[in-house]
């Protein structure tokens, strides 16, 4: 009797509670069978497969054990057998009364997930096929060779920039093409052949089409421009700077892929711009200079437009600053042009982390921006660095759902990139603000993640306001004496968690301290 626990005695309780009952022979003989295969074998799911059997006639037709000519004693046995032969102890009770259930409840919490996810939000994996085909007949209709293609230069020289090109490469109705003749005659639009082959061209709801081809609201939305951080962020040239110990260096104002939704939109997309060495060594100068400053942004436009002498240089440079401890990269380039990560850059990346940890922040919106190319760009990647992580933008129509988003975070975890942030999108510019997704949409989607996904898959979701601040509900929902009522995000579940005791907490005198004199 030494394993019978409280879940076994109210199993068995269960059990017995049912009558001896007359079963047609074939099913008490295929009990019988289960009984001798659990008895004789030294597994534990035969045991639990009987018992879950046994609990189902119980349940559903009060038939008790007996009718299958088994008895108390000889199911006891059975069930101290399953507690001794399980590494933990774990109870046959346990785990048919309790763990069981519990799996089945969470699973059919994401069940709605499991089943939409493929379909509501395709990966570029799931996709390939259909954008191996958009891209043979985006060759074609730009006359662009496969060799060419498989180029950054090439991508480069080929980017889709005006409406009559973008036509030509894409079914679109014709007042749509009207509307963005209109909005490019202010803001740009480029795309690279890749980065294009990723729309499935008969969707108008597709979500890197709304990345990445502007409409009339950009120019048609009313309100007024709020102007960008850096106006007052400033302190030295290049630099913006809202907090003591990191600052981003806005390495150029150039993109491989202008976003719809770019909150730089005032600085990006407008001319490219070669910056001056000395506008670098000046922002390097003002790092060298304050000594507070530990991790350095090498952001855009985006960082690996920059060539590759360019930034070897940089990140020298700011290796040889003691006080600069971190650096980062900010670059959409392995989702836009994969083609840009030759082995010249990730061997610079290598070296650099080598000395001080490198890590790449990029920008995945969408599953289907990942790719077997850009997988693979990520992966080579995450080999040389000591992280690459996501910032993602939460955009209406891309990600505002809880299938798109996990879909997202599960996607790009698989790629080697790990959810860091969801940017709420800018307030600052009505160009896209028919983009915009409310906060309380925004926090729904980001704490369903908990218990429901990968904790490291879990991003912060943040409004950037002047620096970045969280915008999680908070899940402390109560307090009771020295308790806190804590609610599981996953179940609405409140459970009662005590604190510190204070008088504890406030004494001084502890561990070693209470030594002291
Ligand atoms: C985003 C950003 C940072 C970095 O913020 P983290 O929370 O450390 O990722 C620093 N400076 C500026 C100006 C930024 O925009
Ligand atoms: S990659 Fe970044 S900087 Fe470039 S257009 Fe997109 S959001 Fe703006």
């Amino acid at each position: 009797m030494d394993f019978l626990d409280n879940y076994t005695r109210e199993l068995f309780e269960i059990l017995f509670k049912g009558e001896k009952r007359e079963v047609p022979r074939t099913v008490r003989e295929e009990i019988v069978e289960q009984y001798t295969i659990a008895s004789s074998k030294e597994l534990t799911a035969p045991i639990v497969c009987l018992f879950k059997r046994l609990l189902d006639f119980a349940k559903k037709d009060n038939i008790s054990p007996i009718s299958f000519g088994l008895d108390k004693e000889k199911l006891i046995d059975l069930a101290n057998k399953h507690a001794q032969i399980d590494e933990h102890h774990v109870t046959v009770g346990g785990r048919v009364l309790r763990a069981l259930d519990i799996v089945n409840k969470a699973n059919s919490r994401i069940n709605p997930y499991m089943e939409k996810k493929d379909l509501v939000a395709p990966s570029g994996i799931e996709l390939w096929e259909r954008i191996l085909e958009n891209k043979e007949r985006i060759k074609r209709a730009l006359n662009i060779t496969e060799d060419e293609y498989n180029t950054y230069r090439g991508q480069i020289k080929n980017v889709i920039q005006d409406v009559d090109t973008l036509a030509r490469t894409l079914k679109l109705p014709q007042k749509a093409f009207e509307d963005i003749k209109r909005v490019t005659k202010k803001y740009r639009m480029r795309l690279t052949p890749y980065y294009a082959s990723l729309i499935m061209p008969d969707r108008l709801d597709d979500p890197v089409l709304i990345q990445c081809v502007p409409t009339g609201e950009m120019v048609d939305n009313v309100g007024i421009e709020i102007p960008p951080v850096a106006a007052d962020h400033s302190p030295a040239r290049l630099i913006d700077q809202f907090y003591p110990r990191v600052l981003t260096i806005k390495s150029t104002n150039m993109c491989a892929m202008y976003c719809t939704h770019c909150l730089r939109i005032a600085h990006i997309g407008k001319k490219d711009r070669i910056y001056k060495k000395e506008a670098y060594e000046e922002a390097i100068d003002y790092i060298r200079k304050n000594e507070y400053i530990r991790d350095v942004l090498i952001t855009g436009g985006d960082a690996f437009i920059l060539p590759n002498k360019l930034i070897k240089w940089i990140l020298e440079e700011l290796d040889k600053i003691d006080h600069v401890t971190m650096k980062r990269l900010g670059t959409r380039i392995p989702v836009t042009t994969p083609q840009r990560i030759d082995n010249e850059l990730l061997d610079i990346l290598d070296e650099s982390n080598d000395k001080k940890p490198v890590r790449v922040v990029t920008q995945i919106n969408t599953p289907q921006e990942i790719t077997p190319v850009s997988k693979k760009a990520f992966k080579n990647i995450s080999k040389r660095v000591m992280a690459v992580l996501n910032q993602a933008v939460l955009l209406k129509g891309v990600n505002d759902s809880k299938e798109k988003m996990w879909k997202l975070c599960e996607v790009i975890q698989e790629a080697y990139v790990r959810p860091y942030y969801i940017f709420n999108c800018s307030y600052r510019n009505p160009q896209f603000a028919h983009l915009r997704v409310p906060i309380e949409v925004g926090q729904e989607i980001v704490e369903s993640m908990y218990g429901n996904i990968s904790g490291d898959a879990i991003p912060r979701y943040i409004a950037t306001a002047g620096g970045k601040i969280p915008l999680h509900r908070t899940n402390v929902v109560g307090k009771q004496d020295n308790n806190i009522i804590l609610k599981k995000p996953w179940s609405n579940e409140e459970v009662k968690y005590p604190d510190a005791d204070p008088e504890q907490y406030n004494n001084a005198r502890f561990s070693f301290f209470k030594y002291k004199e």
